[in-house]
């Protein structure tokens, strides 16, 4: 099928990892916005798959499953989208499972850090804007901070305490980028270097980067992310036909408030380039 015309977004969040819409939410906001093909992608989980794909369903858009998961590779952090998959599989569930682990752990020690630097009870704010305990990340902290006052705007938050290595910020050690990609491929699916553009690696490690991620049986990149500059996504159509990757187009949706870009509300990938869709519609 010729799917050059479709609008295809393969990259958002629920409130089953940072986002603020129930993933039947999610859906049918990319359903009205005109997404034809869909993929709910939340931080090392797949816990809202079920639904996500029944409510997709129900309003006639074509579900793919997704996840994004937490890698650290040199020393920063990398996500890697998985597309495609068995949600079931076992593998894929205790290493999603092992991933998340020690989130709540390192939100104590963000809530720590941030009383430290006085702003107490942040630990105990952010846990109010969860919606599945065992994901709670730094974008709840961020909202927790904006509706305290501390700061007007969840990006501000990011800038001034809980970027890499800023003060609010507690480093993780995530899955390594083999595990993820043969959890992904052990499951039946395609694995794809989300927003390449957010990372702060030199020439050298990204190329790096690529060369072990192809290594490793991973097929695609992010070009056309809602976390890219136009600058970023020609940048990323080149390195895609570099490394002889596929493209991926996803919105990285996470709610109304905090995300620059919205469901299907993106440019169409470069023509030239085979997209990670190819052979699955
Ligand atoms: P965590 O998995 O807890 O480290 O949180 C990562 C999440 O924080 C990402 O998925 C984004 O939703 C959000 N995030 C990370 N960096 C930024 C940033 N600079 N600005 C806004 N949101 C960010
Ligand atoms: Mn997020
Ligand atoms: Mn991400
Ligand atoms: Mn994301």
């Amino acid at each position: 099928m010729d799917t050059a015309l479709l609008n295809i977004d393969l990259h958002c969040h629920s409130t089953v990892s940072d986002g603020q819409l129930l993933p039947a939410d999610v859906a049918r906001r990319a359903h009205d916005n005109g997404v034809d093909v869909w993929a709910l992608t939340d931080h090392d989980e797949v816990g809202g798959q079920a639904e996500a794909g029944r409510t997709a369903r129900e309003v006639g858009m074509r579900f793919i499953t997704g996840v994004e998961i937490s890698v650290t590779w040199a020393g920063q952090t990398v996500h890697i989208v998985g597309l495609n998959f068995d949600p079931a599989d076992a593998v894929l569930n205790d290493g999603l499972r092992a991933t998340r682990a020690g989130r709540g752990e390192r939100a104590r020690r963000m809530g720590e850090r941030l009383a430290a630097l006085g702003i107490p009870g942040a630990y105990e704010g952010a846990l109010t804007f969860v919606g599945n305990p065992e994901l709670i990340s730094r974008t709840h902290f961020a909202r927790y901070l904006v509706a305290a006052g501390y700061c007007s705007n969840v990006q501000t938050v990011f800038d001034k305490y809980l970027h890499d290595g800023g003060p609010g910020h507690e480093p993780m050690q995530w899955a390594t980028l083999e595990q993820a990609v043969s959890w992904i491929r052990g499951a039946g699916g395609r694995a794809v270097v989300a927003h390449p553009g957010r990372y702060k690696y030199t020439p050298t490690q990204f190329y790096a980067l690529f060369d072990e991620f192809i290594q490793l049986g991973g097929e695609g990149v992010e070009v056309v992310t809602g976390s890219h500059s136009p600058e970023d996504a020609r940048k990323y159509a080149g390195e895609a036909r570099r490394y002889g990757l596929l493209a991926s187009r996803g919105s990285d949706f996470h709610s109304e408030r905090d995300s620059r870009v919205d469901l299907g509300m993106l440019p169409m990938l470069p023509p030239d380039l085979r997209p990670v869709w190819h052979d699955w519609l």
